[in-house]
């Protein structure tokens, strides 16, 4: 019988099977797949999933949500029109990087497209993809599904073997080729994009890190068999071993990195004779143990392997050994210590050191295939956790953005100076921030020794002055290599590597951020800088509110009130006058202002002197207030004269209200004689440009009151047409 590609008997027809609600496991697909470390997806000529094996997450992501599937569309999408009009395999590197050999597959008679890969080939593309997972336009997928199953092979050898267990379902009409995919490829325009891997394998390490070591290593690794047959007695152990790296592989997706690597190490010291072991990862070129077991659990492991880097996957065990003299002569310690990398993509991510026992040699072969099977699910593991520091960062940014909302606080300066050189992770760290008045900085706090912005020859406030001046973010690698050259008082930083960080508002320079005397770590570098640009626009938003109370504070010491009679003074009103004629003309609100003035005062002046006069001003005073409601404001707006503004009256209750303060003038008893008011009312309208035209509207109407004999209101609209067309 002709096996159905779907499954390794060939049972059943494919879409009886699809149209049960639990399809069977498509065997022999998986099988194929697993075998490979690749995916293999069947689609049918609308593009739609027959069947996957093993797909890689990234895919089944992209593949399905509206904001990729486009993307998708143009490569896996097309692949079954491409297979039917090309007779070469078609090879392809998508959008995500991915590369994918696709070919024409028959079952039953119906024609499908098998997608064959979905594989990081290319350590760049892998990268790449990471890159916008993590903080690019795919970072809106969740990360435990984006990484839940990413596939990497170093080269494209898996997927040609898995090409070639899909030969047999090759379309009969179509010569199906005898070694799919193999040279072929190479010469057509399907072509993977870019370098071979056999390129990127011949490309030299980079000058000054390869070492004889290195160069010795890879004699050995070329020399070497292919990974030769497990012995008798390692087959002997098989059985509880393969129970016990069943369980691994089920649990390690569950642990966090750390736990990860410390169940890899403790199944390596069981099973692989392992007496010590070490996780090591690599970070910024060197690799650092993150996890160890026996002598090397207390050891800070540190190794440069960076001209390992190219060293791409293939079936020779790699394996460098080192001699650490630290480790000569150590109880149950013996041999040199074997490094095996953890290649991902082509690019060595993580590696393992072992020390063995000195009883048996170790099994190199053995752990080379673990190390490979377990390498792709503890890059995943480091990948989610990046992504879970960078949602602490997230969490520590908001944190910091609350402690901004505390501009109140008396520790403003200093708790965004120790946040932000927290963050960084620097010792020394201040702000300068710029006077609004003068223009100058001046500094507002210090953590660590303060830097001297005044100080020409203090490096530190220079690059912080030029940061400040050019608007842009300033790294010092080195202050001894750069261009600000040594300094007489340079030695007070201890180290030589500055940020400083402009804040601004648009063009508006607010202050600078400066930070150096990272003890302990890496120069600043773009990544600080990037940091800050995430928490800049708050910072400045923050800085620029701080200022603004500032300022209203200082306003606020200037009295708004008038010191003799306890109302508002001229300069108060007239910015509420501003205000209640921008809302009046926006919200269309009615809105009255009075302007009113004593009576012949200078005659009560000259008679009963100033003091007396004085009196009679605040109890005047006392009387508006009394007489008015609470949202009214009244003014001493000059000598004794006043002015009182009604928000949200018209002109016919405005006409009461002053009517009613007239009276109660009148009728109260002064200390000397009978004292009147005469007021002019000017309710707003939209003939007003500004305020003062309102005021000279109701001081013309005061006017016309005084000469009508005083005493009276008047009010500006009942006035003739000579005198409005003053205002104008
Ligand atoms: P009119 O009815 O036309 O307003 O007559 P008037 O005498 O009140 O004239 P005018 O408003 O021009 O005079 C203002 C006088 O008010 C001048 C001054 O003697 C008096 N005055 C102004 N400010 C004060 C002040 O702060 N204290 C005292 N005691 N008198 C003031
Ligand atoms: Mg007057
Ligand atoms: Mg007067």
């Amino acid at each position: 019988m002709f096996p159905c590609i779907f499954h390794g008997t060939g049972a059943g027809n494919v879409f009886a099977k699809m149209k049960l609600p639990k399809p069977t496991k498509p065997r022999f697909l998986d099988t194929v797949a697993e075998e490979n470390g690749v995916a293999v997806v069947v689609l049918d000529k609308e593009g739609q999933e027959v069947f996957t094996a093993n797909n890689n997450s990234i895919c089944s992501l992209l593949y399905s949500s509206p904001r990729t599937s486009a993307d998708c569309a143009e490569y896996c999408g097309r692949a079954f029109e491409r297979t039917e009009s090309s007779d070469d395999p078609v090879v392809y590197e998508c959008h995500a990087g991915l590369t994918c050999h696709a070919v024409p597959v028959e079952d039953r008679g119906s024609r499908f497209v098998a997608i064959v890969g979905r594989t990081f080939v290319r350590s760049s593309r892998y990268r790449e993809a990471t890159e916008k997972a993590i903080s690019g336009e795919w970072s809106v997928f969740p990360p435990t599904e984006f990484f839940g199953n990413v596939l990497f092979s170093g080269s494209s050898d898996p997927i040609k073997k898995a090409v070639a267990k899909l030969e047999r379902f090759a379309p009969k009409d179509k010569e199906a080729s005898p070694e799919p995919a193999e040279e072929k490829a190479a010469g057509t325009t399907d072509e993977v994009k870019g370098p071979s891997v056999r390129d990127m394998a011949s490309e030299q390490p980079d000058a000054g890190t390869i070492t004889e070591l290195i160069d010795k290593f890879n004699r050995e690794a070329a020399n070497r068999p292919s990974v030769p047959a497990p012995s008798e007695q390692q087959l002997k152990r098989r059985p509880e071993e393969i129970s016990a790296m069943r369980s691994l592989m089920g649990q390690l997706m569950r642990m966090d990195h750390q736990e990860a690597a410390t169940a890899i190490l403790a199944h390596l010291s069981r099973f692989y004779g392992a007496a010590s072991a070490t996780w090591l990862e690599s970070r910024d070129g060197v690799f650092a143990s993150v996890s160890g077991t026996g002598e090397l659990a207390e050891k800070q492991v540190r190794a440069d392997l960076r001209g390992l880097r190219n060293i791409a996957e293939s079936d020779a065990e790699h394996v460098l050994e080192l001699n650490p003299k630290s480790s000569a002569g150590k109880q149950g310690v013996s041999g040199p210590l074997l490094f095996f990398p953890v290649v991902i993509g082509g690019e060595i991510k993580a590696a393992v050191g072992i020390h063995g026992t000195g009883e048996a040699e170790l099994d190199r072969a053995a752990i080379t295939r673990f190390v490979r099977a377990v390498g792709p699910k503890m890059e995943i593991l480091r990948l989610r956790e990046i992504v879970s520091a960078r949602d602490s960062l997230a969490r520590n940014l908001k944190e910091f953005n609350e402690s901004l909302q505390r501009i109140d606080s008396a520790d403003f300066w200093n708790q965004i100076t120790r946040v932000s050189a927290g963050l960084l992770g620097a010792e020394r760290a201040s702000i300068l921030v710029k006077d609004e008045d003068t223009g100058t900085l001046s500094a507002r706090a210090f953590i660590g020794a303060p830097i001297d912005i005044t100080r020409v020859e203090d490096v530190g406030a220079r690059i912080a002055k030029k940061a400040f001046d050019g608007g842009e973010p300033l790294v010092v690698t080195d202050i001894g290599l750069s261009r600000y050259g040594r300094a007489p008082d340079e030695r007070r930083y201890r180290t030589g590597s500055f940020l400083s960080f402009p804040i601004s508002i648009g063009d508006r320079n607010l202050a600078v951020l400066n930070f150096t005397d990272r003890v302990g770590g890496p120069a600043f570098g773009e990544g600080d800088v990037e940091l800050l640009k995430a928490i800049a626009p708050q910072l400045a938003v923050a800085l620029d509110r701080k200022a603004l109370k500032i300022r209203a504070g200082e306003l606020e010491k200037r009295s708004i009130t008038d010191s003799l009679t306890g109302l508002m003074n001229r300069g108060y009103i007239e910015e509420r006058l501003v205000e209640e004629m921008n809302s009046a003309s926006r919200h269309r609100f009615p809105v009255c202002l009075l302007m009113i003035d004593v009576d012949n005062f200078k005659q009560y002046n000259d008679t009963y002197g100033h003091p007396a006069g004085d009196t009679a001003l605040v109890l005047v005073a006392s009387v508006l207030k009394d007489t008015l409601r609470a949202a009214d404001v009244a003014a001493r707006y000059g000598g004794e004269e006043f002015a009182v503004l009604l928000p949200q009256t018209g002109v016919e209750e405005g006409k009461a209200i002053a009517e009613r303060l007239r009276q109660r003038i009148e009728r109260t008893e002064f200390p000397k004689r009978r004292v009147t008011i005469s007021i002019g009312l000017a309710a707003y309208s939209n003939e007003f440009a500004e305020p003062k035209d309102w005021i000279t509207a109701a001081d013309m109407a005061l006017y016309e009151a005084k000469g009508l004999g005083r005493n009276i209101v008047q009010n500006y609209e009942d006035l003739g047409r000579s005198f409005k067309e003053k205002i104008h």
